[in-house]
């Protein structure tokens, strides 16, 4: 290890040996944060042709300033529930780079968050917003606050504290959060009406996600999961396939899975599985999306009421919805969601491409699974970027003080997804790996925010 620091100190160690002595380094300061190693690791082992071909990259140490965030913000956030009871929850917000852009992304309220999963989530923001073609750099924030079994008004103090602290690091043109798991449009309103109280000023260019009456975009709530299944559409069209007439499953049941179900069923797929973190349902006559919009976003229901309306269904309270067999699975639910194992499983049943609506829902074992068996893979970097991408677009409306409508929106969402993929197509071919769309996101990503980096001098 010693001569591997002398090595990196006097420039000159290999790219294989650069990218190692990085990983080993933030292994060593951050041991205990599995998640965001897991990460890291993934975007490094892409990265060394991009290093061989490019030294000035590791002469400027931009990988070591890449896995280090700008900056972790943790705090206090106290709030009365119903009972009259004081809480105190632990607030994150992770502005990881804005060489590109305001640092940008969403906020996760729900039990498991740490800092170890929003520096994860924050770190593959960076890239993912690169590869968006929109000027937006990478951020990431949330909560342990579990939203589940609140009452709205609970929901709402937490989420006026919670912004009582956050409002002093964000801004239109610092750092604009989102939604994620467990923050949707009823979120977003509270945390953005207590920024507007704290400011004394509308500055609807502060939040993405935000209600149509007050500066939210078209087709914002859509963008992800059609993103998702637009993307796999190109891939697999590109493979001399279609989505038309294909078993899916997805996992979840929440924002993402809700609309990238939709668009699969309007490209004539047949959608037989989704779940929540309960269980799952399987419905062979293809589930029925409009209830399941229904039960999650109107009633706040768990996803077993679905047999209320569809008694044939069936309801697997024990077990994973990975279990069903399917040609396209769309894990959108959660990170490590499939492991090799599961992928094995999916394998075996006949899965013939994966769409990652989730954030790093396969393991770095799941991928190479899929990766060796030639299973068409879309990484959530690239096909999950939707989102952002229309996020992106509500700060330009909001920028321009005009609305644009679904249609319109609609098109440049699929105009992004379209770019994305290529690009991610060409960047591994330039680099020596050819198929292979985890590497080439990841090379296509980091280029753009690297060479920005450069430019602006060590900062
Ligand atoms: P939602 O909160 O709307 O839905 C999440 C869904 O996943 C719910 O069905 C939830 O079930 C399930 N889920 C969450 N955590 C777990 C868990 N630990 N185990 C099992 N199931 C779980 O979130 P989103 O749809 O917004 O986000 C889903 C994924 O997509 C996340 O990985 C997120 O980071 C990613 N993503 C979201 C974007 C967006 O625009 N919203 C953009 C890009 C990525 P339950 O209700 O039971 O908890």
């Amino acid at each position: 290890m010693k001569a591997m620091e002398n090595k990196l100190q006097q420039n000159t160690l290999t790219p294989k040996e650069y990218v190692q002595s990085v990983y080993q380094q933030l292994k060593e300061r951050n041991s205990h944060e599995t998640e965001f190693l897991q990460a890291v690791e993934e975007i490094v082992e892409s990265l060394e042709p991009v290093f061989e071909k490019h030294p000035k990259y590791m002469k400027l140490g931009i990988l070591e300033r890449l896995v280090e965030p700008e900056r972790l913000i943790t705090f206090r956030v106290p709030w009365v529930d119903d009972e009259g009871r004081v809480q105190v929850n632990r607030g994150y917000r992770v502005q990881f780079n804005n060489a590109i852009g305001p640092y940008k992304g969403g906020l996760r309220f729900h039990p498991t968050v740490n800092a170890s999963i929003i520096k994860f989530l924050g770190f593959e923001q960076i890239f993912k917003n690169s590869l968006t073609g929109q000027p937006i750099g990478g951020g990431k924030g949330g909560s342990d606050f579990d939203p589940k079994g609140k009452s709205d008004l609970e929901i709402m103090r937490f989420c006026q504290s919670f912004m009582s602290e956050l409002s002093r690091h964000i801004g239109p043109d610092t750092d604009v959060p989102a939604g994620d798991i467990g923050v949707g449009a009823r979120e977003i309103g509270y945390l953005y009406g207590q920024y507007k109280k704290i400011k004394g000023t509308v500055s609807p260019g502060v939040l993405t996600g935000k209600g149509l009456d007050f500066g939210g975009s078209l087709a914002r709530k859509e963008a992800t999961g059609f993103g998702t299944v637009y993307f796999v559409q190109e891939m697999l069209k590109d493979n001399g396939q279609d989505i038309s007439g294909k078993t899916v499953v997805v996992s979840g049941s929440g924002n993402v899975s809700i609309y990238a179900m939709e668009k699969a069923v309007e490209f004539g797929a047949k959608v037989v599985a989704c779940s929540d973190s309960n269980g799952y349902i399987y419905d062979k006559n293809g589930i029925d999306v409009e209830l399941v919009k229904q039960i999650k976003e109107v009633d706040r229901e768990r996803i077993n009421v679905y047999l209320e309306t569809y008694p044939n269904a069936e309801y697997v309270a024990e077990g994973s919805v990975w279990e069903i067999p399917c040609e396209i699975a769309l894990p959108c639910a959660t990170q490590n969601e499939i492991d090799e194992e599961t992928a094995k499983t999916l394998i075996k049943n006949g899965v013939i491409a994966v769409g990652e609506g989730a954030n790093m829902p396969s393991s770095l074992a799941a991928i190479n699974q899929f990766l060796n068996n030639n299973i068409l893979f879309a990484p959530a970097k690239a096909a999950n970027a939707g989102g952002v991408a229309v996020s992106a677009l509500e700060m330009a409306q909001n920028s321009s003080r005009v609305a644009w409508s679904f249609e319109k929106v609609d098109k440049k969402l699929q105009d992004i997804m379209r770019d994305i993929y290529q690009n991610s197509v060409r960047a591994a071919e330039e680099y020596g790996r050819s198929g292979n769309l985890v590497a080439g996101s990841n090379i296509a990503g980091f280029l753009k925010v690297a060479d920005a980096m450069v430019e602006q001098g060590i900062i």
